[in-house]
């Protein structure tokens, strides 16, 4: 997926206002992997939100494809179904389903078993798949959510931290993993505080105060 944002601004209103984006302007190519840097409260979260979906924008304008994208919270979130893959800081498991049913959560119909299996084989959980997520540990609840972000095979990707609870081993395997997806034209955006992350990355995009730089 190839990506434009043009002056997207994000202001919070509640509880205190916030200047979360100012005049944002990036690309992205289809299959280029970038890394968002910077202090806490930069905007990272913020960003990947917007690229997700998952948040509208104040002003601004967001083109996938060439195609500018709705506002509108509805056509927002067909869009994320749809196209994105995305990784949230706190995981977002739900605790009444296993692993397996929180991996499964975002398939489609062309979705099968054994997709799901050879994909937990990949992250390593295979032998979790039973498990609720308070029997994992906060690693592996790190690799079912990115299995569930993984499984539907979205043309963007988005990460916020997704190495954070990983043990650097297994952060340069998710790595990898996500790096490989971006060979079959998948775009990738991660925010990250770890350089070994950002280094494995096309681009670095350096946030101050909501404002690339
Ligand atoms: P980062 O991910 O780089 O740490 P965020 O995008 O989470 O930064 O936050 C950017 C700024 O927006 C911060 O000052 C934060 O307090 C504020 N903020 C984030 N989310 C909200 C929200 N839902 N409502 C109000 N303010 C928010
Ligand atoms: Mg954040």
């Amino acid at each position: 997926m190839h990506i434009i944002l043009h002056n997207i601004t994000k202001k919070y209103e509640y509880p205190v206002k916030c200047l979360a984006l100012s005049d944002v302007n990036l690309q992205i190519n289809h299959g280029e992997s970038v890394a968002l840097m910077g202090k806490s409260g930069c905007g990272k979260s913020t960003l990947i939100n917007i690229l997700a979906g998952l948040t509208d924008r104040t002003s601004g304008d967001y083109y996938c494809n060439n195609i500018k994208l709705s506002n509108e919270r509805r056509l927002l979130s067909k869009f994320r179904r749809d196209n994105v893959g995305i990784i949230v800081q706190n995981f977002a498991l739900l605790n009444n389903r296993t692993a397996y049913d929180n991996i499964a959560l975002s398939i489609n119909k062309s979705t099968t078993k054994k997709m799901i299996y050879d994909l937990a084989e990949k992250l390593d959980i295979i032998n979790k798949l039973d498990n609720y997520p308070y029997q994992l540990s906060g690693g592996e609840c790190q690799r079912i959510a990115i299995a569930r972000a993984l499984i539907k095979n979205p043309s963007i990707i988005l990460a916020d931290e997704p190495t954070g609870s990983l043990d650097s081993a297994n952060g340069q395997m998710v790595m990898n993993i996500l790096k490989e997806l971006t060979f079959n034209g998948t775009t990738l955006i991660i925010a990250t505080h770890d350089k070994s992350i950002s280094n494995k990355c096309d681009r670095i995009i350096e946030m101050i105060d909501g404002k690339i730089v």
